[in-house]
């Protein structure tokens, strides 16, 4: 008995259903033609009162200004801001400003495996950066990796999202400074 001779079959390896035409040595694995991006996907969080309890830090980001928490109880602060002090625990927290203004600590390029939205950018330089009291990661804009180096001075700016959500979203991204 020769189990080629089979024209059509339907093989179970791994776990996955692969079927088979017998015309050709490669398998074929079916994927529906369409599918409904769960919204989680998306790299951007909602930014609303109603999505998120650190809308405010949003709200002052589309005004024009990075801010964070300040713990009010042990004056620890954070980022990204919080909702409760990871210090003291506290809830009791301020939104204060953060500079514009910072220098890197590392930076690398990404070349593949973007999050959605962020395919067509590649490559793109994500740095991680010194600003003020605070440590964040964010992308870099207009530089080359091959340019930079760390220590460079950086400073914020501010990008609008577009995407499948039905109100306006904000983020922040560096650049080097002229
Ligand atoms: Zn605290």
């Amino acid at each position: 008995m020769n189990e080629h001779n089979d024209e059509n079959r339907t093989e179970r390896r791994g776990g996955t259903e692969i079927a088979t035409d017998g015309g050709s040595d490669r398998d074929v694995v079916e994927l529906p033609h369409q599918i409904e991006l769960p919204r989680l996907l998306d790299f951007y969080e909602l930014q609303t009162e109603e999505t998120t309890k650190i809308s405010e830090f949003y709200d002052n980001l589309a005004d024009g200004q990075l801010t964070t928490t300040r713990c009010t109880e042990c004056d620890e602060l954070h980022f990204p801001p919080r909702i409760v002090c990871p210090e003291c625990h506290s809830d009791d927290l301020e939104y204060v400003d953060l500079p514009h203004e910072g220098e890197l600590f590392a930076f690398s390029t990404v070349r593949a495996g973007a999050p959605m939205g962020m395919e067509d950018e590649v490559p793109f330089v994500l740095g991680i950066v010194d600003l003020g009291d605070v440590r964040l990661s964010a992308h870099v804009d207009n530089a080359e990796y091959e340019d930079l180096e760390i220590g460079d001075a950086v400073e914020m700016k501010i990008v609008e999202i577009d995407g499948p959500v039905d109100h306006e979203r904000v983020f922040y991204r560096f650049e080097p400074q002229e």
